[in-house]
């Protein structure tokens, strides 16, 4: 099989901005998928709301749409309702870290056994370009006209300090990075986090100074910093810039975990 497999030919076109940098995650996150060789029986889609969540929708297994910031509390009762099925969840920064922050922090820290694809737009897209909890200081969005004056999550550190066993971060520019990311945390029992940052050009690309798709993309690019850099200039007492995001594999353990099959 290929990952064009596991698409839903018949829902085309989808919904997504021209430029949107959703697209590229989901495509790594079902060529990982793929690569599992699992049977489309066994795995199924979670999502909760906005722009990340309408992905289920364009894939060809079972899937749930649920409601707002609530798609890890439904892939929780799936996974301890049957452990035999392969459960991968996509959301958003806003579905995620906001509305569903409680249910992040204790799916982490009882480290269920699932796949979690957050794609961090770093604002609510689809709902009219509010701020959200990762919108970096200074951005502009429909609620911060003056430029987000708030300390955003570092989603990464929050999945790690809450118990998750794998934790990676990359951006829509690294997509082998990203696909093999996703498949670590597909092979990882316990609770697997992997952050990808997108470009959104319709809510935050054009309040932000992106004039063009890609600009945003190399802003992405030029402001990741390798995890293995990072710790180098860290011994060296070398202060890390506040707008670097720091990529790669942050965390893998095997912390006891649940709902993995026995
Ligand atoms: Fe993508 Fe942003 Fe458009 Fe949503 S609003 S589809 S995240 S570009």
């Amino acid at each position: 099989m290929s990952y064009e497999d596991w698409f839903r030919q018949d829902r085309l076109p989808h919904i997504y901005c021209a430029g949107c940098g959703n697209g590229t995650i989901i495509n790594c996150t079902l060529a990982a998928v793929d690569e599992m060789g699992w049977k489309k029986e066994e795995t199924i889609f979670v999502s909760g709301i906005g722009c990340s969540s309408r992905a289920p929708g364009y894939i060809l297994t079972d899937s749930l749409h649920t409601t707002h910031g609530r798609a890890l509390a439904f892939a929780t009762g799936v996974k301890m309702a049957n452990p035999d099925l392969h459960v991968v969840v996509f959301t958003g920064d806003g579905d995620l870290a906001a509305i569903g922050g409680n249910h992040f922090i204790h799916a982490c820290r009882r480290n269920i056994d699932l796949t979690v694809v957050c794609m961090n737009n770093q604002i609510y897209g689809m709902t009219g370009g509010q701020g959200s909890p990762t919108t970096p200081k200074g951005c502009l969005s429909s609620t911060t006209p003056y430029g987000c004056t708030e300390i955003p999550f570092d989603l990464c550190e929050l999945a790690t300090a809450a118990g998750a066993n794998y934790v990676s971060r990359w951006t829509s520019y690294h997509v082998k990075e990203l696909e093999k990311a996703v498949k670590v945390g597909l092979e990882t029992p316990g609770f697997s986090f992997i952050e990808a940052l997108v470009q959104c050009p319709t809510a935050f690309g054009r309040r932000n100074k992106f004039r063009q798709v890609t600009d945003h993309v190399e802003y992405l690019k030029v402001h990741s910093l390798l995890k293995a850099k990072r710790d180098r200039m860290l011994e060296a007492g070398e202060k890390i810039p506040e707008d670097m995001y720091v990529v790669g594999e942050l965390t893998k353990r095997s912390r006891p975990a649940m709902g993995v099959k026995p």
